[in-house]
């Protein structure tokens, strides 16, 4: 007999048929008539399978001590239509096997409704919760969706380097990747000698894939970079982690318009697969998690997003009323109160800010004829905030080394970036999406450790 997952037998429901099903245990109770219902779960959807097992089942008293919440079954049955309410189908057990028991004295999730900084100290087992059950199939619906999305729209995937030697932009705080051996140098009061490391040279995790993606754009034309990211900063919100995935599209002959229209046009995409696929794991997150997320979805995906210049955006929040922790000043860089103001209050839905100031900007954003500001921008979103930051890239020579100057780099670390404008340079934009962030925006949830599977923050890598 085939095994059938749960959610391909509630799709097919072939009543009378004998099935094969595996999961583990969410709950089990008994009759007073003389048998067990098990609700069984695997995985497969939000919903669990209901199995009833009648005492005439063999070894019905033997495995029925071990059929405990997070025992893991086999069940071997007959699918039939479900008499009561909550489910259309159940099994009829015909047999009956236990992997593995689960004391209930000692199981972490013998009762429902931990919470979740409870649940994230044994984030081994918070997957076999309804709550990381759906934001795992969600994440998993967005990341294919991101493929299909660039995919379809003829976009190379690119595989950006993890270890890098050139300090990306000065986009985050680096981690260093070393083979020297620190406690002996220390020990030794030996200074760091990185010609003696591994590479020769200072090496780290990658803060963006951004500069190497641009190699690709300007060659191959269109394409996009997908991997985690790594940054030092020592910031412990709710909104940054220490290892994320980050989506980076780059393309060649797109200007800040195009992109900002890519942009509006891809979290559109994003998020409406990711609720076409997962309804009932979004119906979970509008009951138990957030009511308005599911409102907030839709009309993210429905409207056209407001597009505020910078400086527009200093006028309105200097004009607003409010009173804010952090000063408002032409000049200064925004602070997330400033921009869940403009998404969250003055426009209610997506804003896209750009044309900042150049001087809080990195080197490539590429220079407005007004000397003062870049072709930069935004994307801010009601509750997650940020997701996008892009810009078109400064794809001039002269202007380009002029802003290196300026932001005091070296153009000699960075020549294979500047060659890139001395052989066939052509304009290019691109933008970086955070993969957790969006999951923020679908599910409602609060806590970006939340969203990933095993969370890198300060002071924190158990798993
Ligand atoms: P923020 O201002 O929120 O710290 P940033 O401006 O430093 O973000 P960018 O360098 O523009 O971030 O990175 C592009 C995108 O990557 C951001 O818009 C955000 O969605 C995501 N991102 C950046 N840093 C983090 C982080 N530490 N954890 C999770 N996602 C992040
Ligand atoms: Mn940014």
């Amino acid at each position: 007999m085939i095994r059938l997952k749960v959610a391909q037998l509630l799709v097919n429901r072939p009543v009378g048929s004998s099935v094969d099903v595996r999961g583990w245990v969410r709950t089990r109770r008994e009759s007073k008539q003389g048998f067990a219902f098990v609700e069984l779960n695997d995985g497969s959807s939000f919903a669990n399978l209901q199995v009833v097992i009648d005492k005439s089942v063999p070894g019905y008293d033997q495995f029925l001590k071990l059929l405990t919440t997070g025992s893991s079954v086999r069940v071997v049955g007959e699918l039939k239509a479900s008499p009561a309410k909550g489910q259309v189908v159940e099994v009829h057990a015909a047999e009956v096997h236990v992997y593995g028991s689960a004391d209930a004295d000692k199981y972490p999730l013998q009762k429902k409704g931990h919470s979740f900084e409870f649940l994230r100290d044994i984030a081994h087992l918070r997957p076999r919760t309804n709550t990381f059950g759906a934001i795992a199939r969600v994440r998993n619906a967005v990341c294919a969706a991101i493929h299909e999305f660039y995919q379809s729209r003829g976009f190379l995937y690119v595989h950006t380097p993890i270890i890098t030697t050139s300090d990306c932009e000065g986009a985050g705080q680096m981690f260093q990747v070393t083979t020297l051996d620190l406690a002996l140098l220390a020990q030794q009061k030996r200074s760091l000698d990185f010609t003696q490391d591994f590479f020769g040279k200072q090496a780290s995790l990658t803060v963006s894939g951004q500069l190497e993606a641009e190699t690709f754009a300007c060659g191959l034309g269109d394409v996009y970079t997908f991997g985690p990211t790594f940054r030092a900063e020592n910031s412990n919100t709710t909104r940054h982690l220490s290892e994320f995935w980050m989506v980076e599209p780059e393309m060649a002959f797109y200007d800040l318009e195009d992109n900002m229209r890519l942009a509006q046009e891809f979290i559109q995409f994003v998020l409406k697969r990711a609720i076409e696929r997962c309804p009932d794991d979004m119906k979970f997150f509008v009951d138990r998690i957030d009511k308005q997320v599911l409102e907030t979805v839709e009309n993210i995906i429905n409207h056209e997003f407001e597009r505020v210049s910078y400086t527009e955006a200093i006028e309105i929040l200097k004009n607003s009323g409010q009173t804010f922790e952090y000063p408002v000043e032409w000049g200064l860089d925004l602070q997330s109160e400033h921009e869940r103001y403009l998404t969250e209050v003055k426009f209610g839905k997506p804003v896209i800010l750009y044309n900042y100031p150049r001087s809080f900007k990195p080197f490539y954003m590429r220079c407005n004829d007004d000397g003062t500001t870049v072709r930069a921008m935004d994307v801010l979103v009601p509750r997650a905030g940020e997701i996008i930051g892009g810009s078109q890239r400064e794809e001039r020579l002269d202007v380009l080394l002029a802003r290196m100057a300026e932001c005091h780099l070296d153009p000699e670390q960075y020549w294979w970036y500047v060659d890139l404008r001395r052989y066939g340079t052509v304009p290019h934009a691109g933008f970086g999406l955070g993969l957790e962030r969006v999951l923020l925006l679908l599910t409602g949830m609060t806590n970006i450790r939340d969203v990933i599977p095993f969370p890198r923050t300060p002071k924190h890598a158990e798993f």
